[in-house]
């Protein structure tokens, strides 16, 4: 006797099948279960979609292969959880089972059923969990309170605006123990954007939660501790996933609570393969499963603001339900905002002299300075001033950056790296200079500008810089970041990296020294990103009230500036987000653009541009009817911004709708004209919904 069920199962890139496929099987299989099964010449993994009355008429004259095995001693996945992963292929216009088995921890893949088995025997024998108690904690204040109380008695999904050091993780923290206050079989799933926030937030929640209730799920740890964590949850021994936007998908089949903190970062939008939103993917979730979601920033996404905008007169209110915490813990005040007009400034001046006085003078009182640049590398570009050599990568549309460290140019998009060359390549010229700074120039120069400094015990000063580049080995940020908090840096230099997240106490200054870029940048987002970058990096600033009262000194954000009369800086120096996000969403209203309307990109890679796009015409010409009476715009062609990169053509192409369900509507029916207007010459392409940059 067989028995017909349909499974997902990891297909090759483009292929065209997008659903599962038929497989049969010698007893009744239970849809979620985690099988092996033959593909081509491989056996992989599969997930069971569901049972089949009989094999269908596409599979009439094919033979059916049977399962070759199943994964015995573990509970099959959830039915919401399949619902969410088909949501999420079909909407993010993937094929399912490469959603699925992207869902799954590697490790699953390769182990054999028996050392699975034996996995899952040694991980159950480390103990039955006792129901976590949370150790008693701190009185909230009275927005907390006030908070905490509405999140409890509503539904949601919540944003929580709440200033930086207002005191929201405490409220995440609250919001967990109360579920398992209530339910002590609940699981709660807590996620941040960057792995390199999870050790501080692990750190919080074990204090409150032991260790035994918690898990961390995110690509820095190695394969077998993420099976681990994954075993747990989907076993419901962990009460609490903590995880960067892949934990999105953990199977947590007792889920009642689901919290995205900072939720308006970028890094929540998967960038390859499944180009996924995990904080769209989380309020899916929370109504699929009954989940409570909270969103929480101090600069919610304008999606985000936008959907819970209250009501006012006529309007009806958006989605969400909007929390406020308004106020930081201890009465500890936003930094004072400085701008310092740079057309003022001597010419090339990099560091203005009030700036270099103002860090001289913290760092005298014993206080810690951070400055940020959004650019690794001791210059963007390197130049010959005689015949206007540029370092260009040759395999790139872009400049190759100059490394001083190890005398490398590099280009930061395809890799390549050459030593610096003794003289212009192309006349020979032996005086070839940097352009422009990146973060190991800035170092450099400000060491040279602060060379008198000492600090209180008459040391010299002591400066570090975090990116990237000074990050690169394992461990490497973890201790930089530990000699910050030990007090054993006096000025912290640093990409973006530096400004997000961090639990700084005694940095009291912090400057972006050269932010104008992003303020008449093509990219529509990039004042959103810029304002929260620097919202967040102000937010570095006097966290720790006790200690800025105790100097005596007010914390300070100082922005150096060619266009101090721009209101985006007019909101930041106010510290009202509220402000700028009506006047970018005003913006965005009369041009039609997010979240007004809502957008989808096709990214095509080919030899050649012409390739490349002619491609994307012909997918465009095509899809002539296809949306019937929905109202679609297709834009043209166009090279992506950076339009070569490792001898790769890139173009891209813009469709846009003011209806979601219409322009998924259209993706779904012109997904197989793409297929079919695909040629050889077209290596790559790519729908990407919701797109973060475009
Ligand atoms: P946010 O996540 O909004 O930046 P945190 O939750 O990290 O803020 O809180 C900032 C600091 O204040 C943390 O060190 C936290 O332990 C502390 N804190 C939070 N709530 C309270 C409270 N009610 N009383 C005292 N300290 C608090
Ligand atoms: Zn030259
Ligand atoms: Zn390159």
């Amino acid at each position: 006797m067989s028995f017909w069920l349909s499974i997902a199962v990891q297909t090759p890139a483009h292929s065209a099948i997008a659903g599962p496929l038929t497989y049969r099987s010698e007893f009744p299989l239970t849809p979620g279960s985690l099988v092996r099964v033959p593909l081509g010449q491989r056996e992989v993994l599969g997930v069971v979609w569901q049972a089949l009355d009989g094999p269908g008429p596409e599979q009439a004259g094919r033979d059916i292969r049977p399962v070759a095995g199943v994964l015995e001693g573990l509970a099959p996945l959830s039915a919401n959880w399949k619902q969410m992963v088909s949501f999420a292929a079909a909407y993010y216009q993937r094929a399912l089972g490469e959603v699925a088995l992207a869902a799954l921890p590697p490790q699953l893949r390769d182990l054999s059923t028996a050392q699975l088995a034996r996995r899952l025997r040694r991980d159950a024998g480390a103990g039955p969990v006792e129901p976590p108690v949370a150790t008693d904690s701190i009185a909230l204040n009275d927005e907390q309170a006030r908070t905490l109380a509405t999140f409890e008695s509503e539904n949601g999904p919540f944003l929580l605006f709440g200033a930086t050091g207002s005191g929201k993780t405490e409220i995440y923290l609250r919001a967990v123990q109360a579920l398992l206050a209530r339910e002590p079989e609940a699981q709660a799933l807590v996620m941040v954007p960057e792995i390199n926030l999870t050790p501080q937030l692990e750190a919080r929640f074990i204090e409150r939660f032991g260790s035994a209730a918690v898990v961390s799920l995110h690509s820095g740890m190695t394969n077998p501790q993420r099976l681990r964590s994954w075993l747990a949850a989907h076993g419901g021994a962990a009460r609490i996933v903590l995880g960067t936007r892949m934990a999105v998908f953990a199977s947590m089949p007792a889920l009642r609570l689901i919290v995205v903190d900072e939720e308006h970062d970028p890094s929540y939008k998967q960038q390859e393969g499944a180009r996924y939103s995990a904080r769209d993917l989380a309020i899916y979730r929370g109504r699929l499963e009954g989940a409570k979601v909270l969103l929480g920033s101090a600069t919610p996404s304008l999606e985000s603001w936008h959907h819970s905008r209250p009501a006012a007169g006529d309007e009806p209110g958006g989605r969400y339900r909007r929390l406020t915490m308004a106020g930081r813990i201890g009465g500890g005040a936003l930094p004072r905002v400085r701008l310092v007009d740079m057309n003022l400034q001597p010419r090339k001046t990099v560091f203005s002299a009030a700036l270099v006085e103002a860090i001289t003078q913290r760092i005298a009182r014993g206080e810690q300075a951070m400055v940020f640049l959004n650019r690794r590398g001791y210059a963007p570009v390197l130049h010959c001033a005689d015949c206007g050599w540029k370092s260009e990568c040759p395999h790139c549309s872009a400049y190759r950056v100059f490394h001083k460290i190890d005398r490398t140019l590099r280009c930061h998009h395809c890799g390549f790296t050459q030593r610096v060359p003794r003289a212009c390549p192309d006349c020979g010229n032996l005086d070839i200079a940097p352009l422009g700074r990146g973060t190991e120039r800035l170092e450099e120069h400000l060491a040279e500008l602060l060379a008198g400094t000492r600090r209180p015990d008459g040391q010299p000063l002591r400066i570090a810089r975090i990116d990237a580049d000074t990050t690169r080995l394992k461990g490497a940020l973890e201790s930089q970041l530990a000699q910050v908090h030990a007090g054993e840096v006096d000025v912290l230099v640093g990409t973006q990296m530096i400004a997000k997240g961090h639990d700084f106490r005694r940095i009291t200054l912090v400057a972006a020294v050269n932010p104008d870029g992003a303020l008449f940048s093509s990219d529509f987002r990039a004042p959103e990103r810029l304002f929260s970058l620097l919202m967040q990096a102000g937010g570095r600033a006097g966290r720790d009230a006790d200690y800025a009262r105790l100097n005596g000194s007010a914390s300070e954000m100082w922005v150096q500036t060619f266009h101090p009369q721009h209101p985006l800086f007019d909101a930041l120096r106010r510290h009202d987000y509220p402000a700028f996000a009506a006047q970018q969403l005003q913006e965005r209203g009369q041009a039609g653009m997010p979240p007004f309307s809502f957008q989808a990109l096709v990214r095509a890679e080919a030899r050649t541009q012409e390739a490349a796009q002619g491609f994307l015409q012909r997918a465009s010409e095509a899809a002539a009817g296809l949306a019937g009476a929905d109202p679609i715009t297709l834009y043209p062609p166009v090279p992506m911004t950076i339009q070569r990169v490792a001898n790769i053509e890139r173009a891209q192409m813009l469709v846009e709708s003011p209806s979601r369900a219409a322009l998924q509507r259209f993706l779904a029916a012109w997904h197989p004209v793409l297929h079919a207007e695909r040629d050889r010459a077209v290596t790559r392409w790519a729908v990407d919904v919701d797109p973060l940059a475009i």
